[in-house]
């Protein structure tokens, strides 16, 4: 079939199994051009490893690191005549190319959230890895079955205590409007503390100690987010970025057992820049702070994606014999470009300006739907997307 773009709202319910394998090999040259990574991990496991940051993570480990790989996603597998999404083809992508070099790849696609899902990963652990040194935790879930209760919690993007309002914008349709949104109740607080906060990262590497498949010194990575302050009512102080707090709090805890095992080991938030993902483009406000962003940050000549972000966390902070440089709440900071006072300053002028019919000029609107296209492996280059394209690829 010829696969074309189908853009409904925030997603693209179609994918492009050659164009995805195409945005995966675009990374995986990236971070080769960088070099080697020094003291890498050598066994990787990435929990949400099949899309946005935790793609690029894994990539980052198997290109730059020279590491195994497991990789743990919820992704809906092709057919004979029916399109997968973009995450199942670029595991497959990514396996493809990090055994035709050597490493091994191994994938689980599933549920990470539950009890199951734990034991398969780790009896193949056993199996295959013996122990791992690095677990990259990035889910983005917007739903999660409690695995003892059997609850599904439903995770909600809401200002807490106050009715929050400001511009947000309709990245396919390209209308910028106002966008009000009442408070969370406490229940939905709860339920989205439930999903996206430390919990689960916990049982995790309680269920893989547990189970002896640490190495000593092991390092686990989660990933969070704080942006300037015209965003914070949705996201740092909202639902999510309470869920972010819980999971800086399980990180003390997670930290702190890691290095009851070995005085090396050590749980990391790592707090990211804004970009486009999935799971990003779901947030209300957020894409048109992104496309300000964009326009700041490549005028400057410091924009980055996913795995600009990921081969500098790896090279420049995890590994590499690099300073963490940890902020004052011992976070790893990789959004320290977004961060910069100048960069703020401009983004905060630019806001308030921005229209419907100046949005082209005002900002990288267009780079943010060229970006959103590419995560569904359309737009890229040496593809023919007018050929006809085989829809059913099984996983590797
Ligand atoms: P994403 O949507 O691109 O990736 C989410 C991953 O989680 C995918 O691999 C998906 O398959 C997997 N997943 C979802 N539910 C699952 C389940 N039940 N079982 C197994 N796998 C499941 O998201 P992203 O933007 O890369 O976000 C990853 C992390 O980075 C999140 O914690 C997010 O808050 C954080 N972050 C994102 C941004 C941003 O701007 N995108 C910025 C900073 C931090």
């Amino acid at each position: 079939m010829v696969i074309k773009p189908r853009v409904r709202g925030f997603v693209c319910v179609t994918s492009h199994p050659e164009g995805c394998a195409a945005h995966v090999q675009q990374q995986i040259d990236y971070v080769k051009s960088k070099g080697s990574i020094s003291g890498g991990p050598k066994n990787v496991l990435v929990i949400g490893s099949s899309t946005g940051f935790g793609l690029s993570s894994r990539i980052a480990a198997a290109f730059g690191c020279g590491a195994n790989t497991m990789g743990v996603f919820f992704e809906r597998p092709s057919e004979e005549d029916r399109l997968g999404t973009a995450g199942w083809y670029n595991s497959i992508g990514f396996t493809a190319k990090a055994r035709e070099a050597g490493l091994y790849a191994r994938n689980f696609n599933g549920d990470a959230f539950s009890n199951e899902m734990k034991s398969d990963v780790i009896q193949a652990i056993k199996d295959d890895m013996g122990s791992i040194d690095l677990v990259v935790y990035s889910l983005a879930s917007p739903r999660r079955t409690h695995p003892d209760t059997g609850t599904v919690h439903k995770s909600v993007l809401k200002p807490v205590g106050t009715t929050y309002s400001n511009r947000t914008v309709d990245t396919d349709r390209g209308i910028v409007s106002e966008i009000t949104i009442d408070p969370a109740s406490e229940a939905e607080i709860a339920d989205t503390v439930a999903v996206m906060g430390g919990d689960d990262w916990e049982r995790w590497i309680n269920a893989l100690d547990g189970a002896g498949v640490l190495a000593p010194g092991a390092t686990t990575v989660a990933y969070s987010y704080i942006g300037p302050e015209v965003t914070w009512d949705i996201y740092k102080n909202g639902t999510i970025g309470l869920a972010k707090n819980d999971l800086e709090a399980a990180c003390a805890r997670i930290d702190a057992k890691l290095k009851g095992i070995d005085a090396n080991g050590r749980a990391l938030i790592s707090v990211n820049k804004a970009l486009v993902s999935q799971a990003s483009s779901a947030i209300p406000v957020v894409p048109l702070y992104i496309s300000i962003l964009y326009k700041i940050m490549k005028a400057n000549g410091t924009h980055e994606g996913c795995i600009e972000q990921m081969q500098r966390l790896f090279a420049e902070r995890l590994y590499n014999g690099a300073d963490l440089q940890l902020d004052e709440a011992g976070r790893v900071r990789i959004d320290d470009l977004e961060m910069k006072p100048e960069v703020q300053t401009e983004g905060a002028a630019i806001w308030p300006r921005v229209t419907t019919e100046n949005l082209e000029e005002l900002t990288d609107i267009v780079g943010y739907r060229e970006e959103f296209l590419k995560m569904f492996g359309f737009g890229l280059p040496g593809i023919d997307y007018e050929a006809d394209s085989e829809p059913h690829h099984p996983m590797l």
